[in-house]
């Protein structure tokens, strides 16, 4: 479908009471499984790259954000599902502006230590910005705490204060607010605590779609209650790669790789290949999320 907007998508959602989930991918294949599992479940959907992971210093080479930019936009125009494009957390606001550039349709730059009043300046003039090139901003208020899997330890996070919120909401402009109520990057081992009454508080108080990250580490029967509270978007992302990654270790320990043709292994697509095994294994992962969402038949 081309050229569906971020944020008409949050809207439909706000308003009918159901999430999209924004399916954080890191290449052509995961992209791909994103959008089937849309596409198979008749959801809107949103897609689209980590700013902090695509301009990490970490890279040994340095990648081309118009690649990634040009390539969402052409899968988003092809789906027959309701697409829209995200450069989530971009933790430089230079690379956020890159990504208006490139042809995200939504951006979004963080920075957990930054003083709110500085926040609040440098967001209201990336909204300003992409506004004039008819891009839409999320922004968070608040911090997330995150899981760290090696030593089961949690970083300290602090709440969303709904005041506080609609403040930095009516002074930057922003389209969407990432929330802050219990929600925690990177927790895979068991399942945050959701504060639904704080969101009802911030949702009182804040008339922009509220976003809620860390959707891996959220029990599914709790979508239902946080979008009754304003939730039109969960990011769901660690739980993804994990799903490709263990499909992988299950590849290598069940075949023995040296003794089989390459093509077979890589590339061809057909029942031994490696990649489309995780491939069809991530879209079952989405399409869960998408249903737990509400988001099944939502397409129009
Ligand atoms: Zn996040």
């Amino acid at each position: 479908m081309p050229n569906v907007k971020a944020k008409d998508i949050l809207k439909d959602a706000a308003e009918r009471g159901y999430c999209v989930g924004y399916f954080e991918s890191w290449d052509l294949e995961s992209t791909a499984a994103v959008v089937r599992a849309a596409e198979k479940m008749r959801s809107p959907v949103m897609i689209g790259f980590c700013g902090e992971y695509l301009a990490s210093p970490e890279r040994k080479y340095a990648e081309d954000i118009r690649l990634y930019g040009t390539f969402l936009k052409e899968m988003a125009r092809s789906s027959s599902a309701p697409t829209a494009t995200l450069l989530n957390e971009s933790t430089d606001i230079k690379y956020a502006y890159k990504g208006i550039g490139a042809g995200f349709d939504m951006v979004m730059f963080v920075d957990e230590e930054m003083r709110v009043e500085r926040l609040t300046d440098l967001q209201k003039h990336l909204v300003e910005f992409a506004h004039s090139c008819d891009v839409s901003v999320e922004a968070e208020l608040g911090v997330l705490p995150t899981a760290n899997r090696n030593t089961s330890e949690m970083s300290q996070g602090l709440n969303t204060d709904p005041e506080l919120a609609a403040r930095f909401v009516a002074e930057t402009g922003i389209d969407a607010l990432a929330v802050a109520i219990g929600n925690v990057h990177l927790l895979e081992w068991e399942k945050a605590e959701i504060d639904l009454e704080l969101l009802e508080k911030i949702h009182d108080k804040v008339s922009v779609p509220l976003v809620l990250h860390g959707g891996t580490g959220i029990d599914k029967s709790m979508f239902r209650e946080a979008a009754a509270r304003g939730i039109a978007k969960v990011n769901v992302g660690a739980g993804m790669k994990r799903v490709v990654i263990n499909s992988y270790k299950r590849y290598f320990e069940e075949n023995d790789v040296s003794g089989m043709n390459p093509n077979l292994i890589l590339g061809r697509g057909g029942g031994a290949d490696i990649q489309r095994l995780a491939h069809d294994e991530l879209v079952d992962f989405v399409a869960e999320f998408i249903k737990a969402f509400q988001g099944e038949n939502k397409a129009r």
